[in-house]
């Protein structure tokens, strides 16, 4: 079954490493250098020059122009300004591709999309802190999961038709069909009785607290327990 997804994944990772957003970084760059050496605005800009590429680079985002040398996709954290630091005005080109992505998870099949979406998710998506969700992903192979969407709870698996048991994670409990919510917040023999974030891509991604992306890896972590022992924990760090 599909589980991380790659929308997802390019938002956490991708500032740094997706071809998309890279490109974009460096026609930003390669302009801002022009501009200090005189380059001149020109509206519309010829096809094929640096600055057209990059205006071209935007409007494939979503982003359009806002005046000359700035550029948006909406929101105020998107606002790239050539005028401002150039590691100030790369940030915001990378908050672009970060929704640009939000929007093509929100576009997909995939079945979190009807609790996560909503304006109010745009705005999380853009204050969620990457720099923690990456370095405890990078220390905790059950969080990097949940983080991209990895997380497939007992009745996700079940409706797709895997060979483990659709039954709660927690011991004690005999709730059959258990679906994410049951098994992550709602449960009484859950091992940590956590309350339910209201950020509904804290509750699901862990995205919005480093608090609840812990316990959710815990939740990953007692799901492999279930399906394939506990020597699976010993095998991954
Ligand atoms: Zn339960």
């Amino acid at each position: 079954m599909h589980a991380a997804n790659r929308f997802l994944r390019a938002i956490i990772w991708g500032g740094a490493l997706h071809p998309l957003c890279l490109i974009g970084v460096r026609l930003l760059t390669m302009v801002s250098k022009s501009r200090a050496r005189g380059l001149r605005w020109v509206d519309p800009a010829p096809r094929g020059s640096l600055l057209g590429t990059l205006q071209a680079w935007f409007k494939l985002v979503g982003g359009s122009c806002l005046r000359p040398w700035s550029w948006s996709s909406g929101p105020v954290q998107t606002v790239v300004n050539l005028g401002d630091a150039l590691g100030l005005a790369v940030h915001r080109l990378r908050e672009c591709f970060r929704l640009f992505m939000w929007k093509g998870f929100l576009g997909s099949k995939r079945h979190e999309v009807a609790e996560v979406s909503g304006e109010v998710s745009q705005r999380l998506v853009l204050s969620a802190d990457w720099n923690s969700i990456r370095d405890l992903s990078f220390a905790c192979p059950a969080a990097r999961g949940v983080a991209c969407g990895a997380l497939l709870s007992p009745a996700c698996m079940d409706r797709g038709g895997a060979p483990f048991s659709s039954s709660c994670i927690w011991p004690g409990c005999s709730v059959s069909c258990a679906s994410f919510s049951h098994i992550a917040w709602n449960c009484p023999h859950r091992s940590n009785l956590l309350i339910q974030p209201q950020n509904a891509l804290d509750a699901r991604f862990g995205w919005g607290s480093i608090q609840s992306l812990k316990w959710l890896a815990e939740v990953q972590k007692q799901i492999w327990v279930t399906r394939h022992g506990d020597a699976i924990l010993r095998s991954s760090h």
